[in-house]
């Protein structure tokens, strides 16, 4: 087995992308607005035939890695009990 091991966060949509801002814009989830030269994050969201990015704030990213981390643990939870 040669090459990187496919995850479960670059293996569909990509890595999010954490930047700074290049004008301004807004986070989709809060509303916030991004400043230009302030850091922001970008996922990206592939769709049939697009790609898109999705731009949210530092503190909604924070929320969605919280939530990454919880589903990722649930994970391992529910493989450790099936394989108990
Ligand atoms: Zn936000």
């Amino acid at each position: 087995m040669k090459g990187k091991w496919p995850s479960l966060i670059s293996g569909c949509n990509g890595q999010p992308d954490i930047t700074k801002c290049k004008r301004k814009s807004s986070c989709i989830r809060c509303k916030t607005e991004i400043l230009k030269d302030s850091i922001c994050v970008d996922i990206p969201l592939a769709g049939p035939g697009f790609t898109n990015n999705r731009r949210y704030c530092i503190s909604c990213f924070q929320a969605i890695l919280a939530q990454t981390r919880k589903e990722l643990d649930h994970l391992e939870t529910s493989l450790n009990n099936s394989s108990a």
